[in-house]
């Protein structure tokens, strides 16, 4: 599960998520039962859409092409380095497609993947792509690839706020946008002393949820403030020891910051407000 909202970039249009399911059908394809396919092969990616779609994906393919370069640059090669993106001809196909029942209106993207690393694709919102600016669409685009790539790593144990902000960490790397304008709900609600006291639980990742742009944002800054104590691979170290299951998180704490749950989350408080206060 995951969600990117970029509210203060996109300047009306509605908050867009980038949701990544834990399993997703392993065989469906851009649902060929539904219309013809045209195949598009990137020199990392191969991106499946309809006719009616056959121009965004010809766009979109150096797109997923530099984000696995990206990522790969991010998170290192051990993992598969390609990506199949679907582009559904509906939100109705989509669904179909990812099979779980996602809130999809604000979504942009979902990450999906077979138990295995063979079943990993991007599927993307065909009612939110055109939504996207070039700038948001480079951000959501390295955030699903990011979960595919952490995915052999990641437990259903893993923190939602670490899944998503390593996402979302990776996605905004180099991306040049400001952390303020990238956390908007998170800084209005620093303007308005509203801090929350506690990093989002799984529930505010959900795509019906109301806070789902400001989880995103928190779990992004949690992530930025581990990389600037221990640097990116410092992160990594923590991110691979926090995703192996139900304790992991107080280990990462311990070992990678040496610090504790309660003393990280003061600390991430304080980093939230010293960004965006
Ligand atoms: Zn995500």
């Amino acid at each position: 599960m995951a969600a990117l909202t970029l509210a203060g970039l996109l300047n009306g249009v509605p908050p867009v998520g980038a949701v990544s399911a834990t399993a997703g059908p392993a065989t469906a394809g851009p649902a060929g039962s539904q219309g013809p396919v045209v195949a598009l092969r990137g020199r990392s990616s191969l991106v499946l859409s309809h006719p009616e779609h056959a121009a965004a994906a010809a766009g979109l393919i150096h797109e997923v092409d530099d984000a696995v370069t990206a990522v790969t640059a991010a998170w290192g090669t051990d993992w598969a380095q390609s990506v199949v993106v679907v582009i559904p001809g509906s939100q109705q196909e989509m669904s179909a497609l990812i099979g779980d029942g996602l809130v999809l209106d604000r979504i942009a993207a979902v990450a999906t993947a077979a138990s295995s690393q063979a079943g990993q694709r991007v599927v993307v919102n065909p009612d939110n792509l055109d939504e996207l600016g070039p700038e948001v669409r480079r951000v959501v685009i390295r955030h699903e690839i990011a979960h595919l790539a952490a995915r052999g790593v990641t437990s259903p144990d893993t923190p939602a706020w670490l899944v998503e902000g390593f996402a979302d960490y990776v996605g905004y790397l180099d991306s040049g946008i400001p952390i303020r304008s990238a956390a908007g709900d998170l800084a209005r609600a620093v303007q308005r002393d509203d801090m929350p006291g506690d990093l989002p639980d799984a529930a505010s990742f959900h795509g019906s949820s109301p806070r789902l742009g400001q989880a995103y944002q928190e779990g992004w800054l949690a992530c930025l403030l581990i990389a600037e104590r221990v640097g990116p691979a410092g992160l990594l170290r923590f991110y691979r020891v926090a995703a192996a299951g139900p304790l992991a998180l107080e280990a990462a704490l311990e070992d990678v910051l040496g610090t504790t749950y309660r003393q990280f989350v003061e600390d991430w408080r304080a980093y939230v407000v010293q960004q965006l206060g």
